[in-house]
């Protein structure tokens, strides 16, 4: 079934650290904060846009939610639950930081019918995170994780790549603990540097600098893959162009392409494609994969194109909604 959020960006509010990479208000693109009594109305005008049946859920992204002075919270949340106690959405999902779980947090959460708590985990290295201005280690990542499994929320554990004093291995290292501390989904986020920012600042005197794309997109493809074969839903690679970055104006460097994810499955497909044709050339092919895939067997911008031309090859590319997502059949024209 389709599913869509509503987002209510809630920027900064209540966050007392400065995470290195972190500018909330640049990145949500808005400075205001929006008043519990305001949620209403924000939630009207984005469901009077999805009224086809699909699954929807109201989501407090953008800082750390539960960072908020309680009776706030509840605010907030009392004016989403209306909407899910009369059946128009689905679920409540928020994020927050790890160290912002606590009991007293969990129950109110529970009360108000919060489905999914997704936490900015970013590395489960204790090197990134103090890098990286998190103020917290890792070890606040896994208590944070049980309780919220323990009580029978959704987990969501997203990550970054390319932080300050990140590697490969690291980064590998945090993909293994987040299937381990059995998360239901992620987000993989590649660092970029945000005007405004500690990141910006170490980035000018050249202390830092970030993945440059094709590093981002490798390592993202890989990450993705192990995450799908272990069940884990991945929400989102790369910022999403129009509602969380005006990149013009707040990007100083780093692997930012609007179409992120586009390239990352463009990546997907080319390895593939290079495996299942390894031994064909000079033929004319049918591909038959799923239909969702076709773009992507292309590639962006026609990129998997070279590999057929390098091959001399003539395809053709066919939708067959039968077959798994990366299941392809080729057949002879
Ligand atoms: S990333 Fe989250 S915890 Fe860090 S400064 Fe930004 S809002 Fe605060």
């Amino acid at each position: 079934m389709k599913h869509s959020n509503i987002p209510i960006f809630i920027p900064e509010l209540a966050c007392p650290h400065q995470c290195i990479f972190c500018n909330q208000s640049k990145i949500s693109g808005q400075k205001e904060i929006p008043q519990p009594e305001e949620i209403p109305s924000i939630i009207e005008t984005h469901l009077a846009t999805m009224n086809d049946g699909r699954e929807i859920e109201v989501a407090f992204f953008g800082g750390s939610f539960t960072g908020i002075p309680l009776d706030l919270q509840e605010r907030y949340l009392a004016a989403a639950y209306r909407y899910l106690e009369s059946g128009k959405i689905n679920g409540i999902r928020l994020s927050t930081r790890p160290d912002y779980i606590n009991d007293k947090v969990t129950e109110l959460l529970k009360r108000y019918g919060v489905t999914t708590i997704e936490l900015g985990a970013q590395s489960t290295d204790d090197n990134v995170l103090l890098a990286s201005g998190r103020g917290h280690k890792s070890e606040a990542i896994r208590i944070a994780a049980e309780k919220i499994l323990k009580n029978g929320f959704h987990l969501g554990l997203q990550m970054m790549i390319g932080l300050p004093q990140d590697s490969y291995e690291r980064s590998n290292q945090t993909v293994n603990d987040i299937i381990r501390l059995g998360a239901d989904n992620t987000r993989i986020y590649p660092t970029l540097v945000i005007k405004g920012t500690q990141l910006a600042k170490l980035h000018d005197m050249g202390l830092y600098q970030p993945l440059d794309l094709e590093t981002a997109v490798k390592w993202s493809k890989e990450f993705y893959l192990r995450f799908e074969k272990n069940g884990i839903k991945v929400l989102r690679v790369g910022l999403h162009p129009s509602e969380e970055l005006d990149y013009h104006k707040s990007l100083i460097a780093g692997p930012y392409h609007r179409s992120f994810m586009e390239l990352v499955m463009t990546g997907i497909w080319r390895d593939i494609l290079k495996q299942e044709l390894r031994s064909i050339q000079n033929e004319s092919l049918c591909l038959t994969v799923h239909p969702h895939q076709i773009n992507f067997v292309w590639g962006y911008e026609g990129r998997n194109k070279k590999l057929f031309e390098e091959k001399n090859l003539n395809i053709k590319v066919t939708g067959d909604d039968s077959l798994s997502k990366y299941g392809i059949k080729i057949s002879h024209r």
